[in-house]
């Protein structure tokens, strides 16, 4: 069992859902209605020595807390605006470190902090759960339809080559280092797809090769994704070539890029190219089944991204 049977497994037990509910649990958020206006909901955890290991200061944790669950928002096409927060660590001080950097990143995102509780812990542990609103109808996981093309925003395998410089503490790889520990979630450009109508998003936290899958789920078709077209930056590939690692490979399997996964019609693609301040990369395209990655034409196997429960043998 892996994180997706749990989930499967918990969605079997909900009772039936009242009325506000649009979207229920399985998206990168849930939607609700409240009168007339749209609301999303999240929350996301961190723990350590699991996501982080010493290299993070408490306060590196608590904003990383709140981005990632910016990114699920951005996701939906939506605007965050409330979080709670929970968590603690073994001293005050930690603690106290953690949720300033989540208070931090409330200020910098635009989000107006609820509240939440704070509480001993063995190892340093934080929850951020979001509402986000949103203007125009979510953008679902569910839409993505024979044809349409799969985009990515930003670039991929920082975020991934930033940990293993940090595993292996390596200097000199500062700007992937923090792209690994200070994520810039890409709301404007989720919002942006949104109003254009684009047919599916996910945010890449997993891994391209797992969230392209999550995607294909949801839509019921399949994908062709060309690893030569990943966007992988040049001091990305550099650093990883110098420790023997296979840029293409890790940008697929990774994760944490937070960037956004798109599927749209083509000129819907490039109306988003003309607006937006960050790249975006056709990776691949749409099919009716089948999940395959190639390179230079000839597939490429067993690509998966994070899992959430190594070893995790049932509950
Ligand atoms: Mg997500």
């Amino acid at each position: 069992m892996n994180e997706f049977d749990l989930i499967s497994c918990l969605s079997a037990r909900l009772p039936a859902p009242p009325p506000e509910v649009v979207v229920p649990m399985g998206d990168d958020c849930a939607v609700l209605r409240f009168g007339d206006a749209l609301w999303v909901a999240t929350a996301d955890m961190l723990v350590a020595g699991r996501h982080f290991e010493e290299w993070a200061t408490p306060e590196e944790v608590g904003y990383k807390a709140v981005a990632v669950n910016v990114s699920d928002v951005a996701a939906m096409g939506a605007v965050p605006r409330f979080m709670l927060a929970s968590g603690g660590a073994d001293d005050v001080e930690t603690t106290l470190g953690c949720m300033e950097g989540v208070l931090r990143a409330c200020d910098e995102f635009g989000v107006y902090p609820l509240g939440g509780d704070t509480i001993r812990a063995a190892v340093l542990t934080v929850d951020v759960a979001i509402l986000g609103q949103l203007a125009h109808a979510p953008v679902l996981r569910s839409g993505a339809r024979s044809g349409d093309l799969l985009a990515v925003t930003g670039e991929l395998g920082a975020s991934a080559a930033g940990l293993l410089a940090l595993q292996r503490r390596d200097t000199g790889p500062e700007r992937l280092v923090k792209k690994h520990l200070h994520p810039e979630p890409r709301g404007n450009l989720g919002r942006k797809a949104a109003r254009l109508g684009v047919q599916a998003m996910i945010d890449i936290s997993d891994g391209l090769a797992s969230d392209v899958r999550h995607l294909c789920q949801r839509s019921g078709v399949g994908c062709r994704i060309y690893l030569d077209l990943l966007p992988i930056a040049g001091d990305t590939q550099e650093y990883l070539r110098s420790i023997d690692r296979d840029p293409q490979i890790l940008a697929t399997t990774g994760g944490e890029d937070y960037e956004l996964l798109i599927a749209a019609h083509e000129n819907v693609v490039k109306e988003l190219e003309a607006e937006s301040d960050v790249p975006i990369t056709v990776i691949g395209e749409v099919v009716r089944a089948g999940v395959v990655f190639l390179r230079n034409g000839e597939p490429v196997e067993n690509l998966s991204g994070w899992d959430h429960f190594p070893g995790f043998e049932g509950v």
